[in-house]
């Protein structure tokens, strides 16, 4: 059980959560989110490429991002396991990630949906200060949720494992690890 994507719309607390479960789990927190902010923090070209797309709080196109991530998998520490967060974001995504771990012989243990209301969703985001964070930009990234990644939860259903996002770290993590070893 140490493949694992997690969903949720932006403000749902994956990051949060993924720290966690990285933690516990011992596997690997894989944010696109996170590597696409490092690529722009350090002026990568990628990094310049991306930025307009994180400012606007559309997507990075699926060329950049699936290459960004195809390299971290290959990294000999995602070989036993991994917490995807962020990725993928669409059905194309979630097909080239298919394709990668097919290659690889391996295959997803799990999909973790988190579920919070909007309210919850929007007064976490207001809270948090990042510079995508406007509320236009969040409005945006919200749309671009239900649009191009809530068709993922349907796409993963024989694997999809939901769960109630509201609560304390804990209390969520918690429920993410019984949810995992309830499943047979
Ligand atoms: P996050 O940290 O997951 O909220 O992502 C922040 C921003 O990074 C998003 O609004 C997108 O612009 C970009 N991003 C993150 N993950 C992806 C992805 N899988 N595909 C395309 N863009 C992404």
């Amino acid at each position: 059980m140490t493949r694992l994507v997690l969903v949720g719309p932006p403000g749902a607390g994956k990051g949060t959560q993924a720290e966690a479960l990285s933690e516990q789990l011992r596997v690997p927190h894989i944010s696109t989110g996170e590597l696409f902010r490092a690529h722009v923090g350090q002026e990568t070209p990628l990094g310049q490429e991306a930025k307009r797309y994180l400012d606007s709080g559309e997507l990075v196109p699926d060329s950049v991002t699936n290459e960004m991530v195809r390299e971290r998998l290959a990294e000999p520490d995602a070989k036993a396991g991994f917490l995807l967060d962020g990725f993928p974001r669409n059905t194309k995504q979630a097909e080239v990630l298919g394709e990668i771990l097919g290659d690889a012989d391996v295959s997803l243990d799990a999909v973790i949906q988190l579920q919070v209301p909007e309210d919850v969703v929007v007064a976490r985001l207001m809270s948090r200060g990042r510079a995508d964070d406007t509320e236009e930009v969040i409005r945006r990234r919200q749309q671009i949720y239900v649009s191009d990644t809530a068709p993922l939860l349907e796409y993963y259903a024989d694997i999809l494992v939901v769960v109630d996002g509201v609560g304390s770290v804990e209390e969520i993590s918690g429920r993410v690890l019984k949810a995992l070893r309830d499943r047979t």
